[in-house]
């Protein structure tokens, strides 16, 4: 699609420019921020696997690592660049998957001010490069953005109860600022948009260290140390394995529904159900241990999904008792330790 940039360059003097791969064969464009990330690593996966796609990721391996993507470098449709979203970006893409963000509160507490020049100017930069190509935007915003929701399930429809000076608010204020930005754009400059609202996700890739609940608990079991629930343990989320979550994304980038859109599972586990799930799997005597829990932590999160379902013929399909397996296979090789 040669439209849509803004100087076509010159066909090369050969004999036979039309032999060239840029002109003999239309490809999909497609550019993943954060794609060496857990999530984004995954999708690249799903992307590649159709020949008809170019996949170029842009990150800064702030969370992301480039072992995630080890099996595409070198590969001709594929491109990784070192890039930080909050500095503007010159390519030429027909689709933005637009993931890069740190996820967990470990690691965007570490540095909030990044995290929120990472949601506004990073999603600022890319709706500016989407305006210039043509290109539609996908953003992964979050549940977060409905905060300590006071309704329950939460549906698309609800503004949410968030704090806007705590410690979280550089990743969910930020996020809904990229929403607010997302819309701006769409209104006022007629750009393509998708927001998916992405509830907790889980899977093989996903940083051992990042103090995620899910994470957290597979790697204490491996280790032998006590799984630690964070007080009550009655709070609860609801977990979606990755395969089906990028399934999701796919399906919304494709159809035609600006959104936003939850995609996430219903299944809804409290933390300590998850650490007896997690003790029944790996080992039956590990310990469960009450610890200090952080600030303006969610009560309770649960996605409405009619919409995905609705719109986007989307549900979940991979329960947590299936998952969890694959996610401890995954940590038992990384972490070294065998299934006995
Ligand atoms: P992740 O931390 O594994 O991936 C994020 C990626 O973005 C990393 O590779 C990181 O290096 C990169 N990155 C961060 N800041 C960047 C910057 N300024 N410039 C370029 N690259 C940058 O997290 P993930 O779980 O894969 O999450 C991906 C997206 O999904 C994020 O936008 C996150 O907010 C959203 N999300 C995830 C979850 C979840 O449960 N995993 C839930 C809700 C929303
Ligand atoms: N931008 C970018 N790549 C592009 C086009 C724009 O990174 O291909 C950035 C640009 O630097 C700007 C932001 O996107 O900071 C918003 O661009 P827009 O054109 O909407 O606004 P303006 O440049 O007029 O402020
Ligand atoms: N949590 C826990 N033990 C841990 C890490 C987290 O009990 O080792 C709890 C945490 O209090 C929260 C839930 O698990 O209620 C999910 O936390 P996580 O950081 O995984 O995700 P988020 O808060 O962003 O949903």
């Amino acid at each position: 699609d040669m439209t849509s940039t803004h100087s076509a360059p010159k066909p090369p003097p050969s004999p036979s420019p039309l032999r060239s791969s840029r002109f003999s064969q239309p490809k999909l464009r497609i550019l993943v921020t954060g794609g060496a990330g857990f999530i984004g690593s995954h999708l690249v996966d799903r992307l590649m696997e159709n020949d008809k796609n170019e996949v170029i990721v842009v990150d800064n391996f702030f969370t992301g690592s480039k072992d995630n993507l080890r099996k595409w470098i070198g590969h001709p449709n594929f491109e990784l660049i070192r890039h930080d979203v909050t500095e503007p970006l010159l390519v030429e893409v027909d689709q933005i998957y637009h993931l890069a963000c740190p996820a967990s509160p470990i690691f965007y507490k570490y540095n909030p001010v990044k995290t929120i020049k990472t949601n506004v100017i990073g999603t600022l930069n890319m709706l500016g490069l989407a305006k210039r190509v043509g290109a539609r935007i996908l953003l992964t915003s979050t549940s977060e953005v409905y905060g300590d929701p006071l309704e329950h399930p939460q549906k698309e429809e609800y503004w949410g109860n968030v704090n806007p000076i705590g410690v979280r608010s550089c990743y969910d204020e930020g996020k809904r600022v990229a929403e607010t930005l997302m819309f701006d754009y769409h209104r006022q400059h007629g750009i393509e948009i998708r927001i998916a609202r992405i509830f907790n996700t889980y899977g093989p890739r996903m940083n051992i260290d990042d103090g995620r609940v899910v994470s957290n608990f597979i790697a204490q079991a491996l280790r032998n140390e006590p799984l630690t629930v964070q007080s009550p343990g009655t709070q609860t989320r609801s977990f979606c394995y990755v395969s089906d979550m990028v399934d999701g994304l796919i399906r919304l980038m494709e159809g035609d529904h600006t959104g936003p859109i939850n995609i996430g599972n219903p299944g809804e586990f409290t933390m300590m159900e998850l650490a007896e799930t997690v003790k029944e799997l790996i080992d039956s005597s590990i310990l469960v241990k009450i610890v200090d829990n952080t600030p303006d932590d969610p009560r309770q999160r649960k996605p409405d999904i009619t919409k995905a379902n609705n719109l986007l013929g989307w549900e979940p399909k991979v329960k947590l008792r299936e998952g969890l397996p694959l996610m401890e296979e995954d940590f038992r090789q990384r972490l070294g330790v065998p299934k006995k």
